[in-house]
């Protein structure tokens, strides 16, 4: 995996389920884990969350879009 994929994932829509389409999104700080930190993007238009992200202490980031 690239890491750009990652900063473009901070930058661009993701797909809303409800909304039906790409959309802006939110990030917002989940939960502070002792492995690392957890982020959840939400829906900017129906605050549904569309995905998330978990960042380790160990530089390694894994993506799992729900
Ligand atoms: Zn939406």
């Amino acid at each position: 995996m690239r890491r750009e994929t990652f900063r473009d994932f901070d930058a661009t829509e993701l797909f809303c389920p409800k909304c039906r389409r790409a959309v802006p999104v939110r990030k917002k700080l989940l939960l502070i884990l002792t492995s690392g930190e957890k982020y959840d993007y939400t829906c900017v238009f129906c605050g549904t969350s569309v995905g998330d992200k978990m960042v380790t202490m160990k530089d390694q980031t894994r993506l799992i879009i729900t």
